[in-house]
């Protein structure tokens, strides 16, 4: 299988200041395709120093005539510019998502649309975002504006890396900010290529900057700058809070999106062909590297055996295929220690006494042990406070377990540190709405599971983070407010 990489803009350097430089330190890291295991390139290991050029080069760009003066309609356009350059080369993004991640063509198909709505959908907000005028006692003229934030340092994973780096670059540069980005060290390969796109776009030299390099390094410089005034971050509950931590000591505002171990809920009366088809999906997308994955079902007693014999059907004919191909279904786990992982897991299900009832070992990819596969798992007989209902495991593996009423069912699913999404599956509409109100989590899905839109928030509940992504709740994330007071006597 040809791994090798397609014709790209941007270099295989750090962006900073609209130019391609290597780290100071000189050093540079691989970068692999998790199907096969191969190199696919090397980049730059970005550290400490190169996050302060970076940071610098951000806050001269913020501080520029030509950004703070620019007409809100003409920072739309450079937005839809940006937007239109996506789509433009929406097969090479696909393709470097694809390989860098290893995820499913079809499935970095659907990243690259979403990267792209998330552009347009806050170019359309650069020119709606006003202020208030405010009715306050005496003869006063009160009004607010929206200023940015100022720079903002981005730590991205790389379950989603161009969409991750999309729903925090679209909305950070409609409020006028300037970025420092810095990707996940196994996933660095589309946010070098977004900044390539947003300076053919036109955005002024320093606006986007991505240092690629380790999170305890260059991630961690960049939270302890003195001169970052938010870190945005998506990544795991462990990291955030060392993140949280760290940024205290400069009081900068921090967003986290973090973990999950969301609860996908299937009541007796659902259309159990529907569920057995979400919940599927709730767990196997992006062979379950998400965070929002559907990781424990919670089936009503009387329909269990029937739902869990749909699912694992479904799950045991899922076979490894190349991700290039656009008929594959099933990719590979992100690297080495991640396959490990979720294996360690699957053993640890086995050793807690829960039953495996498809997948349950590492999967071959043509005949062979080489890249990082995991069969799609589905593990019946799971207990409430069994490790693998407790903890994320990131992977392609399904905890079931049953309950007998509404009052347990919702019992069980908000029985979790996390918070950030759950499904429900019912055809009763008063169930629907119960469930939604008191379930914990920043979304709830009723007989679906996964959409997502660039216009609805997202975030969660819990230590599955806070702040809002998407919708006009990212605007709060970029900006902050302030209030102007007139004397008119
Ligand atoms: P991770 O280990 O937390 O890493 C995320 C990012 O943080 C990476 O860029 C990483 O750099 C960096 N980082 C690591 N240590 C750091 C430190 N001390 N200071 C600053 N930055 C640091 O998470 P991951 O394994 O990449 O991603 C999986 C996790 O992300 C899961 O828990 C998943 O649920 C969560 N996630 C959440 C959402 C959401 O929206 N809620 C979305 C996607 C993923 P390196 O790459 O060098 O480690
Ligand atoms: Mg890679």
């Amino acid at each position: 299988m040809a791994t090798q990489l397609v014709e790209r803009s941007a270099q295989d350097r750090l962006f900073i200041n609209g130019e391609w430089v290597d780290a100071i330190g000189g050093g540079t890291f691989e970068t692999l395709h998790p199907a096969n295991g191969d190199v696919l390139t090397r980049v730059a290991e970005g550290g400490a120093a190169d996050i302060d050029v970076a940071v610098l080069a951000a806050r001269r760009a913020l501080n520029d005539k030509k950004w703070r003066s620019m007409d809100a309609a003409d920072r739309a356009s450079l937005l839809w510019r940006i937007s239109d350059i996506m789509e433009k080369r929406a097969d090479v993004l696909t393709r470097l998502e694809t390989l860098d991640n290893g995820k499913p063509f079809r499935e970095a198909q659907i990243d690259v649309r979403a990267a792209i709505d998330a552009f347009r959908y806050y170019a359309g907000w650069v020119t709606k975002m006003g202020g208030e005028t405010i009715p306050v006692r005496g003869n006063y003229l009160n009004y607010t504006m929206r200023e940015p934030v100022g720079v903002v340092g981005a730590i991205i994973p790389w379950n989603f890396p161009l969409l991750m780096a999309a729903w925090k670059v679209a909305p950070a540069l409609a409020c006028g900010n300037a970025i420092v980005l810095k990707p996940a060290e196994q996933t660095p390969l589309s946010a070098l290529e977004l900044a390539a796109i947003c300076a053919e776009a036109g955005l002024p030299a320093g606006l986007l900057n991505v240092v690629t390099g380790f999170g305890e390094t260059a991630g961690a410089a960049l939270v302890a700058h003195r001169d970052v005034d938010k870190i945005a971050f998506t990544g795991s509950t462990a990291v955030g809070k060392i993140i949280m931590r760290s940024a205290a000591d400069s009081l900068k505002k921090v967003s986290l999106e973090l973990g999950g171990k969301s609860p996908n809920i299937v009541l007796a009366d659902a259309d159990l062909e529907a569920a057995a088809r979400g919940a599927f999906t709730a767990i196997f997308y992006n062979s379950g590297q998400t965070c929002t994955a559907g990781s424990r079902l919670l089936v009503h007693e009387s329909v269990k055996d029937e739902l869990l014999a749909k699912i694992a059907d479904r799950a045991s004919k899922m076979q490894p295929g190349d991700p290039l191909d656009p008929k594959t279904r099933l990719g590979p786990v992100i690297s080495q220690e991640q396959m490990e992982r979720v294996l360690g897991y699957i053993e640890k299900g086995r050793g807690e006494g829960a039953q495996v009832l498809a997948g349950g070992g590492r999967a071959l990819y043509n005949g062979e042990e080489r890249g990082f596969w995991v069969q799609p798992t589905v593990f019946d007989g799971v207990k409430a406070n069994h490790v693998i209902a407790q903890e994320e495991i990131f992977g392609p593996v399904l905890a079931a377990m049953t309950f007998s009423d509404d009052d347990e069912a919702i019992a069980i699913a908000n029985d979790s540190i996390y918070g950030l999404a759950a499904g429900v599956w019912t055809q009763n509409v008063k169930k629907a709405h119960r469930f939604a109100k008191e379930l914990q989590g920043g979304t709830i899905w009723v007989n679906t599971y996964h959409p997502l839109d660039a216009a609805s928030p997202f975030g969660g509940y819990k230590q599955s983070g806070y702040g809002r992504e998407l919708g006009e709740h990212a605007l709060d994330l970029y900006t902050q407010i302030k209030s102007v007071w007139i004397d008119l006597n």
